[in-house]
């Protein structure tokens, strides 16, 4: 028998489809348009910052308006986190659900101005009402504007230098996060794109393998066999990389130590944390791990780690 086969995936060969992120290409003489979008978002960091924006925290509101959007919440169900589009007078309107909790709305506001770098923004707004609920052409254009909307809350100078006090560790990242006012989430995905070491964030959800709902995990039959209830193990449902991690994470992988801060740190509030050997990464890790906030009963993923080379 072939022993199994552990090489990772090639990384997706990266198309740009998006009408309006091909346009943005063509507009700035350019093939990355990751690049092009953080280049763009930093001068604009740079410019508001010279006519006195200040912070941490950087408030998303006072961005908007110098730059002559007016922001106002949503009075009616606009079926989204924001949205920006032009008036009768050709000026900006965002919008935003105030129902949502306020570090998405600050995340939401700059989000929606970066819409504004596109240079058929006004075009595309009108657009927008007509697509359907998902759609994988359009998911890239607006992963693209997360991009742009980090830069904005967290400039790229001022976190760096807060974060390179002193090694990652648990208060480190409440404390940026309490800095910039930003969700946790947030201030993990800008530490490890910012971040020169081997690093990751992934988040972790309950979830049973395929082989575990075989066997009837979860289901009412476990009990007709007079099974002890099982109770999913936590798995991989994200992760995002600095540039200098080489390892490729998997998703539906398992934590694989009953001990690990990634389960030390349910029910706690804090971070739990430890120097783990993860055996499905083959690698020693510094972990600090802890529960993401409940946004449903079924909130999921659940649990959020850093996790760094030792
Ligand atoms: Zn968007």
């Amino acid at each position: 028998m072939l022993p199994k086969d552990d090489t990772p995936p090639a990384p997706p060969l990266r198309v740009w489809r998006h009408k309006s992120v091909l346009k943005l290409l063509a507009d700035h003489q350019a093939t990355d348009p990751v690049a092009v979008i953080r280049r763009l978002a930093r001068a604009k960091v740079q410019e508001a910052k010279a006519a006195l924006w200040h912070g941490p925290p950087f408030e998303p509101e006072h961005l908007a308006s110098w730059m002559g959007i007016t922001v106002q919440p949503a009075v009616e169900d606009i079926r989204a986190d924001a949205r920006i589009f032009p008036n009768a007078n050709l000026d900006l309107m965002l919008e935003y659900n105030p129902a949502t909790p306020r570090q998405r709305i600050r995340f939401s506001i700059c989000h929606e101005i970066v819409h504004t770098f596109f240079s058929d923004c006004y075009e595309m707004e009108r657009r927008r009402g007509q697509k359907a609920d998902f759609d994988p052409v359009h998911a890239e254009f607006e992963r693209l504007c997360n991009i742009g909307a980090a830069e904005l809350l967290m400039p790229w100078d001022d976190f760096t230098e807060r974060m390179n006090v002193r090694p990652i560790d648990g208060s480190l990242i409440l404390r940026l996060q309490e800095d910039f006012d930003v969700s946790l989430e947030a201030c993990l995905n800008r530490i490890v794109d910012l971040s020169p070491l081997p690093c990751a964030v992934v988040l972790f959800g309950e979830k049973y393998s395929k082989k575990e709902l075989r066997l009837g995990a979860g289901s009412v039959r476990e009990f007709d066999l007079g099974l002890a209830s099982q109770r999913p193990k936590l798995r991989v449902a994200y992760s995002r990389n600095s540039t200098s991690w080489t390892a490729y994470i998997p998703k539906s992988k398992s934590v694989p130590l009953a001990d690990s801060a990634v389960y030390k740190c349910i029910g706690r509030s804090s971070f739990a944390n430890g120097k783990e050997y993860w055996d499905f990464l083959n690698l020693n890790l510094k972990v600090y791990a802890t529960e993401l906030p409940l946004v449903t009963q079924k909130s999921y993923p659940s649990v959020a780690a850093y996790i760094e080379l030792v």
